[in-house]
């Protein structure tokens, strides 16, 4: 998810675009870069691995005249964060700068193509290919590049959101979109591009956001909306009445209002160019690669902190269920100091959001020494734990700003969802049908994720009800266990309420004691095998008098006659159901803190990316 700015008209170009991209830094910072295209002497590219200010601060003092410009802002998908990694991308001739928002999932194959005819690329992404394959099509057809450019969105898998500028216009800014959003600023003599309006606002109230498939050809004094058949479009003019830091926020409250609505985008982005449910394939090139090394893995060990724990911590139920392999979660902190029994051939699995997290990345170095093959799960690509381990896939959620994860922990899930039943099915372990109902499965995660949001206004509700409460308990069987451990860590950390997660057959031997009319206890206890049982812990509950608030499956009817409150989620099988339960206990911690007025982006002592032991 990378921020996007163009500018062209009388003004200058860098200094409207360099305080876009400080606007849009919220989606990525892993690099920052500007083309400006210069009457007299054409294309300059200028770009850098960090954030604005570092790209800032080399260009003082520089010549930066120029009423056109593109400039990017990047959060990684392919390649490390680096110089040469860094946006924008000039095609070989030299004569096409392009920026891109998105991911091309078939540019391994149109890189290969290109590589015949003799291209040679300096960066590891997909951006690189793509303004290639653009620049090709403009030679070999001798046509314009804007022709150029829909000739080769017809043949691109992916999303994507791209700006280019030609070295010898220095008028014309070619934009495109599908998947990635783009808004056009309309001005008197000029326009202003952007991933969304809060680099647009302080110059015009007029926009047009741009829809997927369109191709916008915007000049200081005319913008023409075109589809990729060529068939002009009538641009829907906006008037924008958002404050600035709404914008930033889509909108939403806070970025960890806005994070748990990602959701149902996060996980399909996700699955996206991995999972072909239809035809029951998981294309995963990194476990592919080691995918022998793991379905003969005599055990694997899942480490990780946090969050990330839990969601090791359903994985060993899925890896154990599908691969029946046996698994063990440890704390990365404990593992590191302990003297842990390490085989050869051991696989580790290692969690972390932001790939730096410091115990994890210790635990990884001590493992690795013992002969273990270490797969990572992270969220930052070229990060550190992605550059240790010796192979992985990354999550593809996106920045997340929200302290408290939430759209990296169902990423981390469908992940490990994904790897769990491409080894179960290799190695036999999976049946076939029952590996084709679980793809079908978790292909239709994000729809019904969707349908889980619009729960929010009934969770409110709830969450008002008890706010004032000191104590949570809450509790969960099977898959949903760790759901309950995750919701109670939500809710410690939004709304300093004091919570415990535990399994709910366990309650019994001690927390029950707790049990009284003002505790609240949440069940998280969507249909599974053990549902019955799960229904005996709510009357025991009950039978004590305390608040029962249950997270059920559409259709059941055993819980809510004991339930003071009930949210009922959509049908999932209970491999995949933790990605839907997980949701209404993000959403009721978050309104919960919220309600106590507190700062729910960033809770008291806690920080995004634990770097410190
Ligand atoms: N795929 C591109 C890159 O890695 C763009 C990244 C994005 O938009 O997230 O550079």
């Amino acid at each position: 998810m990378c921020g996007i700015v163009g500018y062209t008209g009388p003004r200058e170009a860098y200094p409207i675009i360099i305080k876009g991209l400080h606007r849009l830094e919220y989606r990525g910072y892993d690099s920052a870069g500007v083309a400006l295209v210069n009457e007299n002497d054409g294309l300059h590219v200028y770009k850098k691995k960090g954030r604005v200010a570092d790209l800032e601060e080399t260009l003082i003092g520089a010549n930066l005249h120029s009423h056109i410009g593109i400039g990017h802002t990047r959060w990684a998908t392919h390649g490390e964060p680096s110089d040469r990694n860094a946006h924008p991308h000039v095609s070989f001739s030299g004569e096409i700068a392009m920026i891109h928002n998105g991911i091309i999932e078939n540019y391994a194959q149109i890189k290969k193509e290109l590589l015949k005819k003799g291209y040679t690329f300096k960066s590891d992404t997909d951006t690189e290919v793509l303004v290639n394959f653009i620049d090709d099509i403009k030679q070999n057809n001798d046509c314009t590049l804007e022709e150029a450019v829909r000739i080769a969105l017809r043949r691109v898998v992916g999303a994507y959101c791209i700006l280019l500028v030609h070295k010898d216009d220095p008028e014309t800014i070619i934009a495109a979109r599908k998947g990635s959003p783009l808004v056009i600023g309309i001005g008197k003599g000029e326009h202003f591009l952007a991933s969304d309006a809060s680099p647009i606002i302080e110059y015009t109230k007029e926009v047009v956001y741009v829809n997927d498939y369109e191709i916008a050809i915007v000049k200081p004094d005319e913008l023409v909306l075109k589809n990729l058949g060529n068939d002009k479009q009538t641009p829907f003019i906006t008037k924008l009445n958002m404050d600035m830091a709404a914008i930033e926020k889509g909108g939403y409250d806070h970025f960890m209002l806005k994070e748990i609505f990602e959701q149902p985008n996060t996980i399909y982005d996700c699955l996206r160019g991995r999972l072909d449910a239809e035809n029951g394939n998981i294309i995963m090139s990194g476990i592919q690669k080691y995918a022998e090394q793991i379905i003969n893995a005599p055990r694997i060990i899942i480490i990780a902190c946090g969050t990330s724990w839990h969601a090791g911590l359903v994985a060993e139920y899925i890896i154990e269920e599908t691969c029946r392999i046996p698994v063990e979660v440890e704390y990365a902190s404990e593992f590191r100091y302990r003297n842990p029994i390490v085989h050869k051939g051991d696989v580790i699995i290692a969690i972390s959001q932001s790939g730096e997290t410091a115990d994890t990345l210790v635990a990884i170095e001590k493992a690795k020494e013992q002969g273990a093959i270490i797969v990572g799960i992270v969220n930052v690509v070229g990060s550190s734990i992605a550059r240790t381990s010796h192979t992985g896939s990354y999550t593809h959620a996106g920045p997340e700003i929200g302290v408290a994860s939430t759209k990296a922990f169902t990423a981390q899930l469908a992940v490990l969802t994904m790897i769990a039943l491409k080894i179960g099915y290799e190695k036999g372990t999976l049946d076939k049908e029952r590996y084709l109902y679980l793809c079908k499965e978790l292909a239709a995660i994000p729809e019904k994720a969707e349908l889980v949001l619009k729960l929010d206004d009934h969770i409110k509700e709830i969450a008002l009800k008890y706010k004032d409460v000191p104590d949570f308990l809450y509790l969960g069987r099977g898959y949903n266990f760790p759901i309950a451990l995750e919701g109670a860590l939500k809710l410690k950390e939004i709304s300093y309420i004091h919570a415990e997660g535990y399994p709910a057959a366990e309650m019994k031997h001690g927390p029950i004691a707790l049990v009284t009319n003002t505790l609240p206890v949440v069940f998280v206890a969507t249909k599974d095998a053990y549902h019955g049982k799960v229904v005996s812990n709510m009357q025991e509950i009950k039978a004590r008098k305390g608040i029962v608030i249950s997270i059920i499956t559409e259709g059941d009817t055993a819980s809510p006659p004991l339930s003071d409150d009930v949210i009922v989620l959509p049908a999932a099988d209970e491999i995949v159901a933790p990605m839907l339960s997980v949701i209404p206990l993000q959403l009721l911690a978050y309104h919960i803190g919220v309600a106590k007025g507190y700062d729910v982006d960033k809770p008291r002592n806690l920080a995004k990316s634990v770097t410190v032991e």
